[in-house]
């Protein structure tokens, strides 16, 4: 099961960018999907916790509505295509905030002033995750 999921995502990453460089997390099942996207790198991993995973769903949904009834794509796929976006949409202007927003919201997640919720509901909507996954549902619209 998690093998063909690799499988899925390796094919769709080199389907959209051959040059976007695959490297499979060595511990992954502990660590969730990153990438880096000045060097088009993406590392596949599979942790995501629940609420990550309704996050993002629910973010998808205001963005796009009943967007899972309307399209044929996994939320693994989708969380895929989000990382290939970041590698489409990244903005090096934007890059100072966003390390700084990340930071800050960990700070204070990390002092107990926010919930991992709230972190998340936060985190989801900074400039460069947005950007990610809008185009990674532009993407499903026009492919799936
Ligand atoms: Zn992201």
């Amino acid at each position: 099961m998690k093998n063909k999921k690799l499988i899925e995502a390796k094919k769709l990453i080199k389907s959209i960018d051959n040059d976007i460089q695959i490297i499979v997390e060595r511990h992954k099942y502990t660590r969730g999907l990153t990438c880096e996207p000045t060097e088009k790198r993406i590392y596949l991993g599979f942790r995501a916790t629940k609420i990550e995973n309704q996050t993002f769903i629910d973010l998808v949904n205001e963005l796009e509505p009943n967007f899972f009834q309307k399209y044929k794509v996994s939320l693994w796929l989708l969380s895929v295509l989000h990382e290939i976006g970041h590698i489409q949409t990244h903005d090096e202007e934007l890059e100072e905030d966003y390390n700084f927003c990340v930071d800050f919201l960990n700070e204070l997640k990390l002092n107990n002033e926010i919930t991992e919720k709230e972190q998340n509901e936060y985190y989801v909507r900074l400039d460069l995750e947005q950007m990610a996954t809008q185009w990674a549902i532009d993407y499903v619209k026009k492919a799936f």
